[in-house]
């Protein structure tokens, strides 16, 4: 399920992020119609031959005021604890220098993969000046020019060959989830409320780094749930744990990993652009999604104030009109014994699929109410609809021609699946495609 992870080392100005955007590349332009997200620039998506994989620019996480050394040693840190491979980006212009000596000897002491990418090789002339590189002990440099795009795709087939071959493969029956939110909302708190009411699994077994801040637990009702630890949880004493893009980061990790993502709200200070922000990569990331407005217990209420605070939220996040709110608190526990079934539901909404006849007869039933739409006295035609991926549930409508499908249409048929079955909490993807 989890996908490999890329992290790109290297001092300052040696190309890191040249070589980033180079990867990630047109992905990361995909802006998608979400208000209030801003495209990080320090993580994406990306995929090589069919091979999807994270990429993280280490480069782009900035340690507060801490000297240059420091940062970049820091930055190799966050690399070794985050990422399945290393790509040790230096500069063939400028040769060795003391800081590639220095991040070169934080990443002896991991047992990842390192590939070493000399960049800056634009011409034929200067690949003779590569071997000098064999000194800092990763074995063969691969020379790249990441602004002409020359040895990027042999970087890729070298990245894509160091994955790890047996990725444990985490189709296990646990149900993954995070908790998202910005800080203070309650988060920790939350989740040590819900494993303080479940039955922890204790496993013995010893994990990598990464997976060993992740809890299991059974529930009640006997289901088991893995909960995954984003920044401000379980804090592992890095000094570079309170910057503002490793929390981002660290959250877009979780997101990835999970399942179903519990997108927290602060009661007591309302909704701030910030929760806009969180909400939104989940949204993205197309994972099941429940909001949980914590610190209940601290407001004055009338019979108004659950129905208030709810449309605001609708209001505010548009985009999440799928996601049930939960009104719950850590404090006072109130409603959290609710949230495990309530997290299954979601999971089994996420995964669900429906048989082509059935779909096709929603639809056509749908169409038969209220008719396509046309366009200069040409109609929109559906033939077929199927669907074609889970996690999220994902649809393709086979038409006559698709820019006569307008988001309002596309829109209602989203709604007459969503009213035939129980998509609540997951995103649901439309595409037309031209019927040949
Ligand atoms: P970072 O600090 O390691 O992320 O480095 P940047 O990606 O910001 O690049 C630093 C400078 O090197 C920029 O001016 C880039 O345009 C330049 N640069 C990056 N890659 C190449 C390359 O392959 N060839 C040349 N000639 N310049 C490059
Ligand atoms: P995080 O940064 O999101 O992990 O937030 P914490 O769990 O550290 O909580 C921040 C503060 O809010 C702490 O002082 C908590 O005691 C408090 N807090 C968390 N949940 C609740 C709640 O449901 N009600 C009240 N009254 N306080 C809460």
């Amino acid at each position: 399920m989890a996908n490999p992870v890329v992290a790109i080392v290297g001092r300052p100005n040696v190309g890191k992020s040249t070589v980033f955007n180079r990867i990630a590349g047109e992905r990361i332009s995909i802006v998608e119609d979400v208000p209030g997200v801003t495209r990080d620039r320090i993580y994406a998506h990306s995929e090589w031959l069919g091979q999807k994989f994270n990429l993280i620019d280490t480069g782009g996480i900035d340690i507060g005021d801490e000297p240059f050394l420091t940062q970049i040693t820091e930055q190799a840190e966050i690399a070794i604890d985050e990422a399945d491979v290393i790509v040790f980006v230096v500069s063939v212009r400028e040769g060795i220098t003391d800081a590639d000596e220095k991040v070169a000897r934080i990443l002896y002491k991991s047992d990842k993969p390192v590939i070493l990418a000399v960049n800056k090789v634009d011409n034929p002339e200067l690949r003779g000046d590569i071997f000098d590189f064999y000194s800092l002990g990763f074995g063969e440099p691969l020379a790249v020019s990441s602004t002409h795009g020359i040895g990027v795709g042999d970087l890729l087939d070298k990245i894509c060959h160091s994955f790890p071959e047996n990725q444990v493969e985490e189709e296990d029956k646990t149900i993954r989830f995070s908790l998202i939110g910005r800080p203070n909302v309650g988060k920790s708190s939350l989740v040590n409320a819900i494993l303080g009411e479940n039955r922890v699994i204790v496993s013995n077994i010893e994990g990598t780094t990464r997976d060993a801040i992740d809890t299991p637990f059974i529930s009640s009702q006997g289901d088991e749930f893995t909960v995954i630890d984003t920044a401000g949880i379980r804090k592992r004493g890095k000094v570079y744990e309170n910057t503002e893009k490793y929390s981002v980061l660290r959250a877009m990790r979780a997101i990835d990993r999970s399942d179903v993502v519990l997108v927290v709200l602060n009661a007591e200070e309302g909704i701030r652009e910030q929760d806009k922000k969180v909400a939104g990569y989940a949204h993205e990331a197309g994972r099941g999604i429940i909001i949980l407005v914590n610190k209940w217990d601290t407001l004055k209420k009338n019979n108004r104030t659950m129905i208030e605070f709810e449309e605001k939220i609708r209001q505010e996040f548009q985009y999440l009109s799928y996601a049930p709110i939960i009104f719950v608190s850590a404090v006072t526990k109130q409603r959290l014994d609710k949230l495990p079934a309530l997290i299954k539901q979601i999971n089994e909404n996420h995964q669900r699929r429906i048989p082509s006849a059935v779909l096709n007869d929603v639809i056509m039933d749908a169409i038969a109410r209220n008719p396509t739409p046309t366009d200069h006295g040409k109609r929109l035609r559906v033939f077929y609809t199927t669907q074609v991926a889970v996690k999220p549930p994902t649809f393709v409508v086979f038409v006559n021609d698709p820019e006569l499908m307008h988001f309002s249409y596309q829109r209602f048929l989203e709604n007459q699946i969503r009213d035939s079955f129980d998509f609540t909490g997951t995103p649901v993807h439309l595409i037309e495609r031209k019927r040949k």
